[in-house]
């Protein structure tokens, strides 16, 4: 059973909330149904409405044709109160829940919601550590490695280099891109079956144990978790794994998240996209204002393909002194002030030209729940447009983009990039539970394994302290 304040009543709920939403409520109104860009041609008829609110705005996510609120619920947290939180969320218009293998007991604990409102919901889970989230599957890196040293000879020995003292740990990204080099020059391949047979394993297998968690018997769509490695998309034996999964009824959607090496990720999977038998309808990438321009391209590519997508990570900023333009943008907005981490949700919701559906948004109280609800639908004038991205540009500059140039550059093949996120788990989301148990399972100390060469600081374009932020993480996990 729910708990009993869980069951507010939606119309309680709502008349709640708009009290407590002001003059942003007021001004909101149900964004229709318009396709998203893409020049797909949609019948309304075809569009999948569940849980709609009139004051919550919602986007098509791309061809699954599903209306998702454009706040949507990550489960990724342990919060205490979550039993609380989902069904007021889902009483006020979300529609879109988030969970994944990996997220502690999240599966479990969204039971009691879905018994009583699967209908209503959206539901993603994903394949955790088989492609990559804290770890990719080390038996998959065991014969990937295998596979790219028989590919690439000496070239391999030379790229290995401190990464051999434990293979676990090697950065792959520099053997594929090594390995589409010479593919390219000689029209060879590695032999990726043995790697691709593994991953379709894992993603059956996990997709099996989500459902049971859950007590469901479908995801709307199951993704593989963290996605780091390109030559995923080589592997077609993952995705006849989850065509035969589609076709028994119990995944309707085939995406993926990723936060490392998505640009990369990103590329081969509009590539995989045009070439098939791939059809990847959406996708989860970590995008804040200060990476969304590098990422475009690979987002428009998506979009084009008419591909559904949802952006993570979106507090992806460190803490900045106020700064002047705070007052006049809060002019701008009669008077309402936005915090730092608001503005950057904001910034996410109204400023992506229609390129991001919905936005991930971590609401662990219900004072974040009632501030963060009416930023879906609050109208932004031009002028304010332009100071708020005056303001997060300049909040943005210096943040990790999750490029892994740092990682790819790191001659002791430290995970720098999830322990970046590691450190933004702990320091900018609340979530140490989930930085220690990531951390953990990485198995080593970064401060104790880095040699200080500062290679990793001559690849990062932002500037990003990456050694100090190595330290600081390491001194907060003996803490
Ligand atoms: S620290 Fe710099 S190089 Fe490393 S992932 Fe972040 S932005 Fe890229
Ligand atoms: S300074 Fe950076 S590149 Fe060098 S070993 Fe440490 S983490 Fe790796």
């Amino acid at each position: 059973m729910l708990d009993n304040r869980s069951s507010l009543d939606r119309r309680q709920f709502l008349k709640t909330t708009a009290a407590g939403l002001g003059a942003a409520a007021a001004a909101s109104s149900l964004a229709a149904a318009e396709p998203a860009a893409g020049g797909a041609k949609v019948d309304p008829k075809n569009l999948d409405w569940r849980s709609k609110s009139p004051d919550m705005a919602y986007a098509r996510l791309g061809r699954t044709n599903f209306m998702v609120s454009r706040i949507v619920s990550g489960l990724g947290g342990g919060a205490g109160n979550q039993k609380i939180l989902w069904p007021r969320q889902l009483a006020s218009g979300i529609n879109y829940y988030d969970t994944a293998r990996g997220y502690g007991n999240s599966e479990t604990n969204l039971k009691d919601l879905l018994k009583e409102s699967r209908k209503d919901m959206w539901v993603t889970s994903k394949a955790t550590d088989v492609a990559g989230y804290s770890r990719i599957d080390p038996e998959v890196s065991r014969l990937y490695v295998e596979a790219v040293k028989k590919f690439l000879g000496d070239k391999f020995d030379e790229l290995a280099g401190g990464g051999r003292q434990n293979p676990e740990r090697m950065d792959l990204l520099r053997f594929h891109k090594a390995a589409v080099e010479k593919q390219t020059a000689t029209g060879e391949k590695p032999d990726l079956r043995p790697a691709g047979k593994r991953m379709a394993e894992l993603y059956a297998t996990k997709l099996d144990e989500s459902l049971e968690r859950m007590a469901i018997d479908h995801v709307d769509s199951y993704f593989l978790h963290g996605v780091e490695i390109p030559w995923l998309f080589d592997c077609g034996e993952v995705w006849e794994a989850y065509e035969k999964r589609h076709k028994a009824g119990k995944v309707k959607h085939f995406g993926f998240s990723t936060h490392k090496n998505q640009k990369e990720v990103l590329a081969a999977a509009v590539q995989a996209n045009k070439t098939g038998p791939w059809r990847i309808d959406l996708i989860m990438p970590g995008v804040n204002p200060g990476s969304f321009e590098s990422l475009r391209p690979e987002l428009e590519a998506l979009k084009k393909q008419d591909v559904g997508i949802i952006a993570m990570k979106t507090k992806g900023i460190v803490n900045r002194p106020v700064n002047v333009d705070e007052k006049k943008f809060a002019d701008l907005m009669d008077e309402k002030k936005y915090n730092e981490w608001e503005r950057a949700k904001l910034w996410m919701l109204h400023l992506t030209e229609g390129l991001i559906d919905a936005t991930i948004i971590a609401m662990q109280t219900m004072e974040e729940v009632e501030k963060d609800l009416p930023m879906a639908s609050v109208r932004l004038s031009a002028r304010a447009q332009r100071q708020l991205r005056t303001i997060v540009k300049l909040e943005t500059a210096g943040t990790c983009h999750l490029c892994g140039d740092c990682e790819t550059h790191c001659p002791e093949h430290i995970a720098v990039t999830d322990m970046i996120r590691y450190h933004a788990y702990l320091h900018q989301y609340n979530e140490r539970q989930l930085a220690r148990e990531l951390y953990q399972q990485a198995g080593y100390d970064p401060a104790k394994v880095c040699n200080s060469c500062g290679k990793c600081a001559d690849a990062c374009a932002s500037h990003v302290p990456i050694v100090d932020l190595l330290h600081e993480l390491s001194r907060d996990m003996v803490a």
